[in-house]
């Protein structure tokens, strides 16, 4: 099964792709992600996708599909989170999954106002060891500034500073929104409110993956 979590910065995918993940068995594939692996990893890939992941622009596509070429033939069941990002990567996704006769089974769309996110992503903290994503006002860590599981210090991203924030919402608005269009076409869009916290969040998907339908069995 493939699912598609879609939505802006700060909906909420990362957090519910690792629910999912964990309850279904998805393999998460994240491009921010395999992204940031690759920039602290100090590689060829990283560095030039840095210069535009730190201006809130998005990275161009033949250095995502380096990294999504990869992963999708290897796994049955995958969860892409913040993939595809623009209309044109929809479409080379499209082309590649026709070539290996598979399809899209889900695209959720986590629908979520802007005032939510803005102050979701600057309270956003993330561990930079595991890579469990907390929220120092809604989901703080038991143990403060340090992770619940490893102890390692918290950290925010550098793209999640007010500045940056404002040009990736405008950056969704215009590459990434027209996705929603894009998928209801073709009937694989779910609308979800992406206002709830994370467990209504899973059953609502949930609900939806379990009634089968759509590619999805
Ligand atoms: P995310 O963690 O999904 O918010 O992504 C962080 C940053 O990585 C984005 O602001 C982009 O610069 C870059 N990025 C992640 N996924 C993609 C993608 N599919 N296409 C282009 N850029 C991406």
């Amino acid at each position: 099964m493939i699912v598609i979590l879609l939505g802006p910065p700060g909906a909420g995918k990362g957090t519910q792709a690792r629910v999912m993940a964990e309850k279904y068995g998805f393999k998460h594939l994240s491009t921010g992600d395999a992204l940031r692996e690759e920039c602290s990893n100090n590689t060829t890939v990283g560095r030039k996708a840095r210069e535009y992941m730190d201006e809130g622009l998005l990275v161009p596509d033949d250095i995502i599909f380096e990294i999504i070429r990869k992963n999708i033939s290897q796994h049955r069941d995958i969860l892409l989170d913040g993939f595809p990002r623009n209309i044109s990567q929809a479409v080379r996704l499209d082309s590649i999954l026709k070539d290996i006769s598979r399809k899209i089974s889900y695209v959720f769309y986590l629908e979520t106002d802007d005032k939510i996110l803005i102050k979701r992503l600057t309270s956003r903290r993330v561990c930079p060891v595991c890579g469990k994503i907390y929220n120092i006002i809604t989901l703080p860590s038991s143990r403060g500034s340090y992770c619940d599981i490893d102890g390692a210090e918290l950290s925010q991203r550098d793209d999640d500073k007010t500045g940056v924030v404002k040009k990736r919402l405008a950056v969704y608005k215009t590459e990434t929104h027209p996705l929603v269009e894009f998928y209801s076409e073709k009937e694989l869009l779910y609308t979800i409110d992406g206002e709830k916290d994370i467990e209504a969040l899973l059953m609502d998907i949930s609900a939806i993956i379990d009634k089968g339908g759509s590619n999805g069995h």
